[in-house]
């Protein structure tokens, strides 16, 4: 289970997050929704610790954080154990561009988790076989399609066993006919029971494979409930202005 507890974030003057309040269930695929600017990207950097939130607690599994006056007492270490717990994949790849596939996703347990090369090795291929591709082993980034590059980026976040996984606008970059190919793998992995949280602007694909959907804005959540319902049906006038630029 995930627990988002009353987490705030500024930049200088700027107010990003809002007393934002969530628990995820394990297994429950979240869509993230909400015009530019809202908060979406800075609540998932926040649950990664890539930007640590100013004040609030986060709990993700048995991994517990407090932030605000306590957060100079975090140890590095803890960091880097509950950072290892989330799974995150970004618009634009951020694959090692001087490492071959196969080592892009060895890289994560071999020296974050200390798993001896073979074994590295050995869960890098499952996981490469899983996103479909397994024959792109040998290959260097540079070389790949979009779509085959944010499939390693997948199967080298699931490596790393996280408890959830967060997507910030997997696709967003993408041509159009690689999109597909990505929402397949993401929605297999929702399948099999990972906890996603996906920020995306393919509303299609929220409906379809989220149980939940949540709408924020001006860094707040406006909207929390069941998929289908908030988007067939949303509740809020602010939620309702924003999915009909969608439809
Ligand atoms: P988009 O849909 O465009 O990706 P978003 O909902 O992901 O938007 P964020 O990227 O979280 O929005 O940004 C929220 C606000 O925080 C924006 O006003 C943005 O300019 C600001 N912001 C984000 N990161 C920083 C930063 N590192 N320094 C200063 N301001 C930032
Ligand atoms: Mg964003």
């Amino acid at each position: 289970m995930i627990r988002i507890d009353a987490i705030e974030k500024r930049f200088d003057d700027l107010v990003v997050l809002r007393n934002i309040t969530l628990r995820i269930e394990k297994g429950e695929v979240v869509a993230l929704i909400g015009p530019s600017g809202s908060g979406k990207s800075t609540l998932l950097r926040c649950l990664n610790l890539l930007v640590p939130p100013d004040n609030g607690r986060l709990e993700i599994g048995k991994n517990r954080m407090v932030f605000g006056e306590s957060s100079a007492k975090l140890k590095p270490k803890d960091l880097a154990v509950f950072r290892q717990k989330t799974g995150m994949v970004f618009q634009h790849f951020n694959l090692f561009p001087h490492m071959t596939v196969l080592d892009n996703v060895m890289e994560g347990p071999k020296t974050a988790l200390k798993m001896d090369k073979i074994k590295a090795r050995e869960l890098a291929i499952a996981q490469l076989e899983k996103v479909g591709l397994s024959d792109k082993a040998d290959m260097y980034p540079s070389s790949l399609s979009g779509g085959q590059k944010q499939r390693v980026a997948i199967a080298r976040a699931i490596a790393m066993e996280p408890d959830v996984m967060l997507f910030d606008e997997a696709t967003s970059a993408l041509d159009p006919e690689l999109v597909g190919e990505v929402l397949s793998v993401m929605k297999e992995l929702a399948n099999e029971g990972m906890t996603m949280i996906v920020v995306t602007h393919e509303m299609a694909f929220a409906r379809e494979v989220a149980n939940r959907v949540v709408f924020m804005r001006d860094g707040v959540v406006v909207e929390d409930g069941p998929a289908k319902q908030v988007i067939d049906n949303p509740q809020d006038d602010r939620t309702k202005a924003f999915l009909s630029h969608f439809h």
